[in-house]
Protein backbone atom coordinates (compact mmCIF):
# COMPACT_ATOMS: atom_id res chain seq x y z
CA UNK A 1 0.00 0.00 0.00
CA UNK A 2 1.08 3.59 -0.44
CA UNK A 3 1.84 5.81 1.86
CA UNK A 4 -1.16 8.48 1.94
CA UNK A 5 1.05 11.02 3.83
CA UNK A 6 1.36 14.56 1.17
CA UNK A 7 4.75 15.54 0.19
CA UNK A 8 3.52 19.04 -0.25
CA UNK A 9 0.71 21.08 1.64
CA UNK A 10 -0.85 24.60 2.18
CA UNK A 11 -0.01 24.44 6.18
CA UNK A 12 2.64 22.05 7.94
CA UNK A 13 1.75 21.98 11.68
CA UNK A 14 4.49 20.75 13.79
CA UNK A 15 3.35 19.46 17.05
CA UNK A 16 0.09 17.86 17.64
CA UNK A 17 -0.27 18.76 21.51
CA UNK A 18 -3.48 21.21 22.07
CA UNK A 19 -1.73 24.58 20.69
CA UNK A 20 -0.84 22.11 16.88
CA UNK A 21 -3.77 20.41 16.95
CA UNK A 22 -6.24 23.15 17.62
CA UNK A 23 -4.07 25.14 14.75
CA UNK A 24 -4.61 22.23 12.16
CA UNK A 25 -8.78 22.04 13.46
CA UNK A 26 -9.25 25.41 12.13
CA UNK A 27 -6.83 25.43 9.14
CA UNK A 28 -8.58 22.43 7.96
CA UNK A 29 -12.07 24.46 8.74
CA UNK A 30 -10.86 26.95 6.93
CA UNK A 31 -10.94 24.45 3.84
CA UNK A 32 -6.99 24.66 3.36
CA UNK A 33 -4.71 21.17 3.07
CA UNK A 34 -3.24 21.09 6.94
CA UNK A 35 -0.24 17.70 7.78
CA UNK A 36 0.07 17.66 11.44
CA UNK A 37 3.28 15.78 12.49
CA UNK A 38 4.23 14.30 15.67
CA UNK A 39 7.76 12.94 16.78
CA UNK A 40 5.10 10.80 19.46
CA UNK A 41 2.72 8.44 18.71
CA UNK A 42 -0.65 9.09 20.44
CA UNK A 43 -2.20 8.36 22.70
CA UNK A 44 0.72 10.01 24.42
CA UNK A 45 1.30 11.83 27.67
CA UNK A 46 2.42 15.18 28.39
CA UNK A 47 3.81 16.19 31.82
CA UNK A 48 0.99 18.71 33.15
CA UNK A 49 -1.64 19.61 35.70
CA UNK A 50 -4.44 19.06 33.46
CA UNK A 51 -5.86 22.09 34.94
CA UNK A 52 -8.62 23.37 31.92
CA UNK A 53 -9.46 27.01 33.40
CA UNK A 54 -12.11 29.10 32.30
CA UNK A 55 -9.72 30.39 29.56
CA UNK A 56 -9.32 27.17 28.40
CA UNK A 57 -13.00 26.43 28.54
CA UNK A 58 -14.00 28.99 26.20
CA UNK A 59 -11.67 27.95 23.33
CA UNK A 60 -12.84 24.01 23.89
CA UNK A 61 -16.16 24.98 23.59
CA UNK A 62 -15.35 27.22 20.18
CA UNK A 63 -14.10 23.86 19.05
CA UNK A 64 -17.38 22.41 19.42
CA UNK A 65 -15.93 20.17 22.83
CA UNK A 66 -18.11 21.64 25.60
CA UNK A 67 -20.74 18.25 26.41
CA UNK A 68 -17.01 16.06 25.86
CA UNK A 69 -14.96 18.22 28.99
CA UNK A 70 -18.56 18.53 30.60
CA UNK A 71 -18.51 14.69 30.65
CA UNK A 72 -15.70 14.61 32.46
CA UNK A 73 -15.88 16.89 35.71
CA UNK A 74 -16.87 20.08 36.57
CA UNK A 75 -15.48 22.30 39.12
CA UNK A 76 -16.65 26.09 40.50
CA UNK A 77 -13.29 27.83 41.66
CA UNK A 78 -10.31 27.46 43.62
CA UNK A 79 -9.96 26.52 47.00
CA UNK A 80 -6.43 28.22 48.45
CA UNK A 81 -5.13 27.46 51.21
CA UNK A 82 -2.16 29.06 53.28
CA UNK A 83 -1.10 30.83 56.14
CA UNK A 84 -3.96 29.22 58.32
CA UNK A 85 -6.68 30.45 55.78
CA UNK A 86 -8.83 28.22 53.55
CA UNK A 87 -10.69 30.87 50.70
CA UNK A 88 -13.30 29.62 48.16
CA UNK A 89 -13.36 32.10 45.00
CA UNK A 90 -15.29 31.07 42.70
CA UNK A 91 -14.84 31.24 38.76
CA UNK A 92 -15.47 34.87 38.23
CA UNK A 93 -17.30 34.95 35.18
CA UNK A 94 -17.77 37.96 33.13
CA UNK A 95 -16.86 37.21 29.26
CA UNK A 96 -15.58 33.84 29.83
CA UNK A 97 -17.43 30.59 31.33
CA UNK A 98 -17.94 30.30 35.06
CA UNK A 99 -17.04 26.42 35.49
CA UNK A 100 -13.51 25.13 34.87
CA UNK A 101 -12.55 21.45 34.55
CA UNK A 102 -9.60 18.80 34.42
CA UNK A 103 -8.63 15.72 31.88
CA UNK A 104 -5.55 14.45 32.01
CA UNK A 105 -3.38 14.56 28.81
CA UNK A 106 -3.00 11.39 27.49
CA UNK A 107 -6.87 11.52 26.88
CA UNK A 108 -7.17 15.44 26.27
CA UNK A 109 -4.50 15.49 23.58
CA UNK A 110 -5.47 12.37 21.68
CA UNK A 111 -9.37 13.80 21.58
CA UNK A 112 -8.02 16.85 20.09
CA UNK A 113 -5.47 15.31 17.73
CA UNK A 114 -8.49 13.41 16.80
CA UNK A 115 -10.93 16.28 16.21
CA UNK A 116 -8.14 18.03 13.92
CA UNK A 117 -7.75 14.59 11.84
CA UNK A 118 -11.91 14.83 11.44
CA UNK A 119 -11.82 18.18 10.71
CA UNK A 120 -9.18 17.08 7.65
CA UNK A 121 -5.58 17.43 8.65
CA UNK A 122 -3.81 14.57 7.53
CA UNK A 123 -1.39 12.79 10.79
CA UNK A 124 2.21 12.13 10.40
CA UNK A 125 3.06 9.91 13.69
CA UNK A 126 6.45 9.21 15.04
CA UNK A 127 7.81 11.38 12.56
CA UNK A 128 10.22 14.07 14.28
CA UNK A 129 11.32 17.09 12.74
CA UNK A 130 15.34 17.03 12.45
CA UNK A 131 15.99 20.01 9.66
CA UNK A 132 14.56 22.45 7.72
CA UNK A 133 15.25 23.38 3.31
CA UNK A 134 15.45 27.12 2.91
CA UNK A 135 14.13 29.09 -0.39
CA UNK A 136 15.53 32.50 0.56
CA UNK A 137 14.01 33.60 3.84
CA UNK A 138 11.36 30.94 3.39
CA UNK A 139 11.00 27.81 5.11
CA UNK A 140 10.61 25.28 1.59
CA UNK A 141 10.23 21.96 3.39
CA UNK A 142 10.85 20.38 7.07
CA UNK A 143 12.61 17.34 6.56
CA UNK A 144 11.50 14.44 9.31
CA UNK A 145 13.03 11.44 10.46
CA UNK A 146 9.93 8.91 10.45
CA UNK A 147 10.18 5.30 12.10
CA UNK A 148 8.73 2.89 9.82
CA UNK A 149 7.56 0.82 12.75
CA UNK A 150 5.33 3.16 14.39
CA UNK A 151 5.99 3.15 18.24
CA UNK A 152 9.58 2.02 17.86
CA UNK A 153 9.20 -1.85 18.29
CA UNK A 154 12.25 -4.14 18.07
CA UNK A 155 13.70 -4.18 14.68
CA UNK A 156 12.13 -0.37 14.07
CA UNK A 157 14.01 1.56 11.08
CA UNK A 158 13.70 5.07 10.43
CA UNK A 159 14.03 7.37 7.39
CA UNK A 160 14.29 10.96 6.06
CA UNK A 161 11.42 12.40 4.64
CA UNK A 162 10.84 15.82 3.53
CA UNK A 163 6.71 17.31 3.47
CA UNK A 164 7.27 20.93 1.38
CA UNK A 165 4.98 23.53 2.69
CA UNK A 166 3.72 27.15 1.82
CA UNK A 167 3.17 28.18 5.65
CA UNK A 168 4.69 26.66 8.65
CA UNK A 169 3.68 26.31 12.41
CA UNK A 170 5.65 25.28 14.86
CA UNK A 171 3.90 24.32 17.76
CA UNK A 172 6.96 21.86 19.23
CA UNK A 173 6.75 22.31 22.58
CA UNK A 174 8.78 23.74 25.11
CA UNK A 175 12.32 22.99 24.20
CA UNK A 176 11.07 23.87 20.24
CA UNK A 177 13.83 21.97 18.58
CA UNK A 178 12.19 23.19 15.40
CA UNK A 179 11.80 26.80 16.49
CA UNK A 180 15.93 26.70 17.25
CA UNK A 181 16.55 25.62 14.08
CA UNK A 182 14.84 28.53 12.90
CA UNK A 183 16.59 30.79 15.56
CA UNK A 184 14.49 30.96 18.19
CA UNK A 185 15.69 31.90 21.44
CA UNK A 186 14.40 31.72 24.94
CA UNK A 187 15.73 34.22 27.70
CA UNK A 188 15.96 31.94 31.19
CA UNK A 189 16.49 35.89 33.06
CA UNK A 190 12.92 36.10 32.51
CA UNK A 191 11.19 34.17 35.20
CA UNK A 192 10.56 30.85 33.87
CA UNK A 193 8.80 27.72 36.44
CA UNK A 194 9.80 24.52 37.04
CA UNK A 195 7.10 22.07 38.06
CA UNK A 196 6.09 18.14 38.70
CA UNK A 197 2.54 16.19 38.86
CA UNK A 198 1.83 12.76 39.71
CA UNK A 199 -1.44 11.10 39.55
CA UNK A 200 -3.02 9.43 43.16
CA UNK A 201 -5.92 7.92 44.38
CA UNK A 202 -8.46 10.33 46.65
CA UNK A 203 -11.29 9.55 48.59
CA UNK A 204 -12.33 13.57 47.13
CA UNK A 205 -11.52 12.83 43.21
CA UNK A 206 -15.11 14.58 42.72
CA UNK A 207 -14.53 17.59 44.43
CA UNK A 208 -15.90 20.26 42.75
CA UNK A 209 -12.83 22.74 43.43
CA UNK A 210 -9.35 22.65 42.87
CA UNK A 211 -7.03 23.47 45.79
CA UNK A 212 -4.00 25.31 45.89
CA UNK A 213 -1.52 25.82 48.26
CA UNK A 214 0.37 29.04 48.76
CA UNK A 215 1.94 27.54 51.82
CA UNK A 216 4.56 24.86 51.73
CA UNK A 217 6.77 23.19 54.40
CA UNK A 218 9.32 20.89 54.11
CA UNK A 219 9.84 17.97 56.34
CA UNK A 220 11.07 20.14 59.26
CA UNK A 221 8.51 22.61 58.88
CA UNK A 222 10.58 24.98 57.13
CA UNK A 223 8.30 27.30 54.60
CA UNK A 224 9.49 26.04 51.03
CA UNK A 225 9.53 28.65 48.00
CA UNK A 226 6.81 26.88 45.82
CA UNK A 227 3.24 26.28 45.43
CA UNK A 228 1.31 22.77 45.16
CA UNK A 229 -1.98 21.85 43.85
CA UNK A 230 -4.81 19.25 43.88
CA UNK A 231 -6.62 19.15 40.65
CA UNK A 232 -9.52 16.37 41.06
CA UNK A 233 -10.36 14.49 37.87
CA UNK A 234 -13.63 13.31 38.81
CA UNK A 235 -15.21 10.69 40.22
CA UNK A 236 -15.07 8.28 37.02
CA UNK A 237 -11.01 8.23 37.29
CA UNK A 238 -10.79 8.23 41.03
CA UNK A 239 -7.49 10.54 40.78
CA UNK A 240 -6.19 13.31 41.82
CA UNK A 241 -3.44 15.20 40.07
CA UNK A 242 -1.16 16.69 42.58
CA UNK A 243 1.55 18.45 41.55
CA UNK A 244 4.46 21.29 42.76
CA UNK A 245 5.92 23.45 41.42
CA UNK A 246 8.11 27.10 42.13
CA UNK A 247 9.34 30.00 39.88
CA UNK A 248 12.99 30.41 38.72
CA UNK A 249 15.11 32.69 36.69
CA UNK A 250 18.65 32.44 35.82
CA UNK A 251 19.89 34.90 38.42
CA UNK A 252 17.78 32.92 41.07
CA UNK A 253 17.56 29.04 40.27
CA UNK A 254 15.04 26.90 42.03
CA UNK A 255 16.12 26.23 45.30
CA UNK A 256 14.03 22.87 45.76
CA UNK A 257 13.45 19.50 44.27
CA UNK A 258 10.38 19.01 42.51
CA UNK A 259 10.08 15.39 42.93
CA UNK A 260 10.99 14.97 46.67
CA UNK A 261 8.75 17.85 46.97
CA UNK A 262 5.79 16.26 45.92
CA UNK A 263 6.29 13.33 48.17
CA UNK A 264 6.32 15.98 51.11
CA UNK A 265 3.36 17.78 49.84
CA UNK A 266 1.66 14.72 49.64
CA UNK A 267 2.30 13.26 52.90
CA UNK A 268 0.66 16.24 54.25
CA UNK A 269 -2.62 16.24 52.49
CA UNK A 270 -3.01 12.19 52.60
CA UNK A 271 -5.07 12.19 55.51
CA UNK A 272 -7.62 16.05 54.68
CA UNK A 273 -7.49 14.34 50.77
CA UNK A 274 -7.67 10.66 51.56
CA UNK A 275 -5.09 10.04 49.01
CA UNK A 276 -3.64 6.81 48.24
CA UNK A 277 0.06 5.44 48.98
CA UNK A 278 1.35 5.32 45.31
CA UNK A 279 2.20 8.18 43.60
CA UNK A 280 1.77 7.13 40.01
CA UNK A 281 3.67 8.08 37.14
CA UNK A 282 5.77 11.75 38.88
CA UNK A 283 7.32 13.79 36.38
CA UNK A 284 8.73 17.03 36.27
CA UNK A 285 9.14 19.89 33.21
CA UNK A 286 10.31 23.53 32.54
CA UNK A 287 7.93 26.28 31.57
CA UNK A 288 8.70 28.93 29.67
CA UNK A 289 6.73 32.07 30.41
CA UNK A 290 5.42 35.36 29.43
CA UNK A 291 6.51 35.19 25.98
CA UNK A 292 10.08 35.30 27.29
CA UNK A 293 11.25 33.97 23.62
CA UNK A 294 12.62 35.75 20.55
CA UNK A 295 12.74 35.16 17.26
CA UNK A 296 8.68 33.87 16.83
CA UNK A 297 8.16 34.06 13.48
CA UNK A 298 9.87 34.32 10.23
CA UNK A 299 8.36 35.09 6.65
CA UNK A 300 6.42 31.91 6.31
CA UNK A 301 6.81 30.36 9.93
CA UNK A 302 5.35 30.99 13.52
CA UNK A 303 5.20 29.48 16.69
CA UNK A 304 2.60 29.09 19.13
CA UNK A 305 1.92 27.77 22.34
CA UNK A 306 4.84 26.79 24.98
CA UNK A 307 7.11 27.34 21.98
CA UNK A 308 6.39 30.70 21.54
CA UNK A 309 6.64 30.73 25.89
CA UNK A 310 2.82 31.57 25.37
CA UNK A 311 2.27 30.50 29.52
CA UNK A 312 0.65 32.29 32.21
CA UNK A 313 3.63 33.53 35.05
CA UNK A 314 1.47 33.69 37.53
CA UNK A 315 -0.41 29.72 37.58
CA UNK A 316 1.28 28.23 35.19
CA UNK A 317 -1.25 27.36 32.68
CA UNK A 318 -0.67 27.20 28.79
CA UNK A 319 -3.21 24.95 27.53
CA UNK A 320 -5.38 27.72 27.39
CA UNK A 321 -2.94 30.00 25.21
CA UNK A 322 -1.97 26.87 23.18
CA UNK A 323 -5.30 26.66 21.90
CA UNK A 324 -5.94 30.24 21.37
CA UNK A 325 -2.82 30.61 19.23
CA UNK A 326 -3.74 27.91 17.10
CA UNK A 327 -7.05 29.82 16.56
CA UNK A 328 -5.42 32.96 15.55
CA UNK A 329 -2.79 31.65 13.79
CA UNK A 330 -5.09 29.33 11.25
CA UNK A 331 -7.27 32.43 10.51
CA UNK A 332 -4.25 34.60 9.77
CA UNK A 333 -2.97 32.31 7.33
CA UNK A 334 -7.10 30.95 5.84
CA UNK A 335 -7.47 35.23 5.43
CA UNK A 336 -4.04 35.17 3.79
CA UNK A 337 -5.36 32.87 1.38
CA UNK A 338 -5.56 33.74 -2.23
CA UNK A 339 -4.36 37.06 -1.08
CA UNK A 340 -2.30 38.60 -3.57
CA UNK A 341 -0.25 40.58 -1.04
CA UNK A 342 1.67 37.82 0.30
CA UNK A 343 1.40 37.48 4.20
CA UNK A 344 4.77 38.01 6.59
CA UNK A 345 4.80 36.24 9.14
CA UNK A 346 7.71 37.03 10.47
CA UNK A 347 6.10 41.65 11.64
CA UNK A 348 2.74 40.18 11.51
CA UNK A 349 2.95 37.75 14.41
CA UNK A 350 5.23 38.60 17.02
CA UNK A 351 2.94 42.18 16.53
CA UNK A 352 -0.76 40.13 16.92
CA UNK A 353 1.24 38.17 19.83
CA UNK A 354 1.96 41.43 21.35
CA UNK A 355 -1.58 42.88 21.04
CA UNK A 356 -3.52 39.57 22.18
CA UNK A 357 -0.88 39.10 25.54
CA UNK A 358 1.66 42.07 25.91
CA UNK A 359 0.42 43.71 28.79
CA UNK A 360 -1.08 40.59 30.96
CA UNK A 361 2.47 38.50 30.55
CA UNK A 362 4.52 41.60 30.96
CA UNK A 363 2.79 42.69 34.10
CA UNK A 364 2.38 38.82 35.03
CA UNK A 365 6.07 38.24 34.52
CA UNK A 366 7.15 41.14 36.68
CA UNK A 367 4.86 40.18 39.46
CA UNK A 368 5.96 36.57 39.24
CA UNK A 369 9.41 37.62 39.10
CA UNK A 370 9.24 39.17 42.60
CA UNK A 371 7.55 35.54 44.02
CA UNK A 372 11.74 34.23 43.15
CA UNK A 373 12.41 37.31 45.79
CA UNK A 374 13.92 34.79 49.15
CA UNK A 375 11.15 35.47 51.96
CA UNK A 376 9.02 37.73 50.14
CA UNK A 377 6.24 35.22 49.78
CA UNK A 378 6.16 34.28 53.46
CA UNK A 379 5.81 38.08 54.56
CA UNK A 380 2.95 38.67 51.75
CA UNK A 381 0.76 35.35 52.16
CA UNK A 382 -0.42 35.90 54.96
CA UNK A 383 -1.31 39.39 54.49
CA UNK A 384 -3.44 38.37 51.00
CA UNK A 385 -5.29 34.98 52.54
CA UNK A 386 -6.48 37.33 55.58
CA UNK A 387 -8.39 39.11 52.56
CA UNK A 388 -11.48 37.72 50.63
CA UNK A 389 -11.80 40.29 48.27
CA UNK A 390 -7.41 40.36 47.62
CA UNK A 391 -7.73 36.79 46.81
CA UNK A 392 -10.57 37.44 45.05
CA UNK A 393 -9.07 39.66 42.66
CA UNK A 394 -5.60 37.75 42.79
CA UNK A 395 -7.15 34.81 41.14
CA UNK A 396 -9.21 36.97 38.47
CA UNK A 397 -5.49 38.63 37.86
CA UNK A 398 -3.50 35.45 38.28
CA UNK A 399 -5.49 33.74 35.86
CA UNK A 400 -6.02 36.39 33.50
CA UNK A 401 -9.62 35.72 33.67
CA UNK A 402 -10.19 38.93 31.89
CA UNK A 403 -11.06 39.88 28.73
CA UNK A 404 -11.38 43.37 26.17
CA UNK A 405 -15.62 42.90 26.78
CA UNK A 406 -14.87 43.25 30.65
CA UNK A 407 -15.47 46.69 31.71
CA UNK A 408 -15.28 46.33 36.18
CA UNK A 409 -12.72 48.08 38.06
CA UNK A 410 -10.86 45.16 38.64
CA UNK A 411 -10.20 44.86 34.71
CA UNK A 412 -9.04 48.18 34.00
CA UNK A 413 -7.15 48.48 37.08
CA UNK A 414 -5.23 44.95 35.51
CA UNK A 415 -5.21 46.66 32.15
CA UNK A 416 -3.62 49.80 33.49
CA UNK A 417 -1.06 47.85 35.13
CA UNK A 418 -0.22 45.84 31.97
CA UNK A 419 0.32 48.99 29.67
CA UNK A 420 2.47 50.60 32.47
CA UNK A 421 4.79 47.66 32.95
CA UNK A 422 4.72 46.66 29.04
CA UNK A 423 5.83 50.73 28.79
CA UNK A 424 8.59 49.80 30.80
CA UNK A 425 10.19 46.33 30.22
CA UNK A 426 13.90 46.54 28.52
CA UNK A 427 12.42 43.22 26.26
CA UNK A 428 9.57 43.32 26.04
CA UNK A 429 7.28 39.87 25.56
CA UNK A 430 7.98 38.10 22.10
CA UNK A 431 11.42 40.26 20.95
C1 LIG B 1 4.14 20.28 35.68
C2 LIG B 1 3.33 21.13 34.74
C3 LIG B 1 2.02 21.42 35.07
C4 LIG B 1 1.23 22.19 34.19
N1 LIG B 1 -0.09 22.38 34.51
C5 LIG B 1 -0.89 23.02 33.66
C6 LIG B 1 -2.29 23.14 33.92
O1 LIG B 1 -2.82 22.60 34.90
N2 LIG B 1 -3.06 23.82 33.02
C7 LIG B 1 -2.53 24.39 31.90
O2 LIG B 1 -3.27 25.03 31.13
N3 LIG B 1 -1.21 24.28 31.61
C8 LIG B 1 -0.38 23.60 32.45
N4 LIG B 1 0.96 23.44 32.13
C9 LIG B 1 1.47 23.99 30.85
C10 LIG B 1 1.03 23.09 29.68
O3 LIG B 1 1.40 21.75 29.92
C11 LIG B 1 1.66 23.58 28.37
O4 LIG B 1 1.56 24.99 28.31
C12 LIG B 1 0.96 22.98 27.14
O5 LIG B 1 1.20 21.60 27.07
C13 LIG B 1 1.44 23.65 25.84
O6 LIG B 1 0.92 22.96 24.72
P1 LIG B 1 1.74 22.90 23.33
O7 LIG B 1 0.79 22.28 22.36
O8 LIG B 1 2.34 24.22 23.05
O9 LIG B 1 2.97 21.93 23.63
P2 LIG B 1 2.99 20.36 23.99
O10 LIG B 1 1.74 19.97 24.64
O11 LIG B 1 4.26 20.15 24.74
O12 LIG B 1 3.09 19.62 22.58
C14 LIG B 1 4.25 19.69 21.82
C15 LIG B 1 4.28 18.50 20.88
O13 LIG B 1 5.39 18.64 19.99
C16 LIG B 1 5.96 17.38 19.76
N5 LIG B 1 7.34 17.58 19.32
C17 LIG B 1 8.40 18.04 20.03
N6 LIG B 1 9.50 18.09 19.27
C18 LIG B 1 9.15 17.64 18.03
C19 LIG B 1 9.85 17.48 16.81
N7 LIG B 1 11.16 17.76 16.68
N8 LIG B 1 9.18 17.01 15.74
C20 LIG B 1 7.86 16.70 15.83
N9 LIG B 1 7.14 16.86 16.97
C21 LIG B 1 7.77 17.33 18.05
C22 LIG B 1 5.84 16.65 21.08
O14 LIG B 1 5.87 15.24 20.90
C23 LIG B 1 4.48 17.16 21.60
O15 LIG B 1 3.43 16.27 21.27
C24 LIG B 1 1.78 22.69 32.98
C25 LIG B 1 3.12 22.40 32.66
C26 LIG B 1 3.89 21.63 33.52
C27 LIG B 1 5.32 21.31 33.16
Amino acid sequence: MSDPTPTTTDVLVVGAGPAGAAAAAWVARAGLDVVLADAAVFPRDKTCGDGLTPRAISELERLGLRDWVRAHTVNHGLRAHGFGQTLHLPWPGGGLPDWGSAVPRTELDDHLRTLALKSGAVGLDGARAVDVRMDGDRVAAVVFKVSTAPGGGAGATSELREVACRHLVVADGVRSPLGKLLGREWHRDTVYGVAGRTYVTSTRADDPWISSHLELRGEDDEILSGYGWVFPLGAGSGEVNLGAGTLATAKRPADVAIKPLMKVYADRLREEFGLGAELRAPASALLPMGGAVSNVAGRNWALIGDAAACVNPLNGEGIDYGLETGRVVAELLADATGRADDLDLGTVWPDLLREHYGESFSIARRLAGLVTVPRLLPALGPVGMRSDLLMTLALRWMGNLVTDSDRDRAARVWRWAGKASLARDARPPFS
